[in-house]
């Protein structure tokens, strides 16, 4: 049976937004973490950024390998919070196209779907520009597969971000994970070809200010928003720590009266 709805956890939606954001050259990809409940509602706390092995512009996939240590992480999740939490749908970002899912993605969808009926895909479609007004946009969907024939159909999912006044330990440790990711997956393309024997040194100088920039920018696209938002919980921190003073001092002040 499919899903009815799904409810995605703003600090959650926030880090698919920054991992969808981080490059407009290729596909972005993760898992969601959370769990189902009645009505069939999926609810996604969390997700877990994928390390691509194979970068390509139009192509994501998951290994075997991928899947089951997001299996093993969702249940160290579940001990931590005493929630049944597990692995409930994956996501991938759609740089400069259209947000609906390819033949591709809705036959991988159909294939986890053999898995788990209650898997969903979600997919972020970013740097986008709007026609009128000029300015970038980004648009996410959610979507199941349904067999018609012999092909397979996208269901539309209706997708709710549910507000959250504080990002969660959870959700924080994916997003730090984020920059650590990007900056090995540069690494091992920079090794690669820094150990061609045959470049001459003009080229090597050339890929290696081709890496110096691309960190740079991955510094400007993840790190900067990142180090805002540790900012703004830090001051939400110490504004909810003046408030729980005040309230002790004040009912130490009740308890001297009595
Ligand atoms: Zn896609």
């Amino acid at each position: 049976m499919a899903v009815s709805a799904v409810h995605l956890e703003s600090d959650a939606f926030l880090v698919c937004i920054n991992h969808a954001m981080s490059t407009e050259k290729e596909e972005v990809m993760g898992l969601c973490i959370g769990e189902v409940v009645l009505n069939r509602v999926v609810h996604v706390h969390s997700v877990i950024i994928l390390r691509r092995s194979d970068k390509r512009k139009d192509r994501v996939e998951i290994s075997p390998e991928q899947l089951s240590a997001a299996s093993t992480e969702a249940e160290r999740l579940a001990e931590m919070t005493g929630r049944p939490m597990r692995v409930v749908g994956w996501y991938h970002s759609h740089p400069h196209i259209t947000v609906w899912p390819s033949h591709v993605d809705v036959r991988t969808q159909a294939m986890y779907q053999m898995m788990d009926q209650g898997f969903v895909g979600l997919i972020f479609s970013c740097f986008i520009e709007d026609k009128n007004t000029k300015t970038g946009r980004m648009l996410y969907t959610c979507f199941q597969s349904t067999q018609k024939g012999s092909e397979y159909e996208r269901v539309e999912i209706p997708v709710h971000v549910v507000p959250r006044d504080a990002i969660s330990k959870m959700c924080l440790d994916s997003a730090v994970e984020l920059p650590h990711i990007l900056c090995q997956e540069e690494q091992d393309t920079y090794r690669k070809i820094h150990n061609l024997t045959h470049l001459d040194p003009i080229t090597k100088i050339y890929n290696g200010s081709v890496f110096t920039k691309n960190l740079c920018s991955q510094m400007s696209a993840i790190s900067g928003p990142l180090l805002q938002w540790l900012e703004d919980r830090l001051e939400q921190n110490k504004q909810s720590i003046g408030e729980l003073q005040e309230e002790k001092e004040r009912l130490l002040q009740e308890l001297a009266t009595v």
